[in-house]
């Protein structure tokens, strides 16, 4: 008992904690580095990462969504509202498709669920709301995130292909 207290008085007036933690400090100090400098730097990507959602078209610019709802249907956070009509060619299409992104819990389900690949969700992760409202995700917005990603997402639709 006295000699366990000699030495940790021992080690206290030696600053042996201090000398532990630098001996850590010099040893890791020349291995390679595991982190990186977000943003200038960036960690690979899954082309199965789940982010900002878009919705697609054909390459005739055709609207692939259909209104047919079953993303609506299957979003467990209740994130999508669509309402639908028919068009003057007879096909119906949505008249109101809107994603709440304050509620939605990025499941990828909408995406699962979708029959024609109309509504995915894309690599893009950095973007943020300023003004009330902006977590709505109209269809015109979420058809401009379509259009602009479009040869990223058939790149990463391709890509995921290859590991089913
Ligand atoms: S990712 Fe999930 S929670 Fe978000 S809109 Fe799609 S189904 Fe709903
Ligand atoms: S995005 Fe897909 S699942 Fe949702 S309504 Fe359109 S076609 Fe149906």
């Amino acid at each position: 008992m006295r000699s366990n207290k000699s030495l940790s008085f021992l080690k206290t007036f030696a600053l042996w904690d201090l000398l532990v933690g630098l001996n850590t400090t010099i040893r890791l100090f020349f291995r390679k580095k595991v982190t990186i400098e977000y943003p200038e730097e960036k960690t690979p990507q899954s082309p199965r990462f789940r982010g900002l959602h878009a919705l697609r078209r054909y390459p005739n610019g055709e609207e692939r969504c259909i209104a047919c709802k079953l993303c609506e249907a299957v979003c467990p956070a209740l994130a999508i509202t669509i309402e639908s009509e028919v068009g003057a060619d007879g096909t119906r299409r949505t008249s109101r498709y809107d994603i709440d992104l304050f509620k939605c819990i990025y499941c990828g389900f909408c995406e699962e669920a979708c029959p024609v690949d109309a509504i995915v969700e894309t690599r893009i992760h950095e973007y943020h709301m300023e003004a009330p409202g902006e977590n709505i995700m109209t269809k015109d917005k979420l058809l401009a995130v379509g259009d602009k990603y479009e040869a990223m997402i058939s790149a990463d639709k391709a890509a995921d292909a290859r590991y089913k």
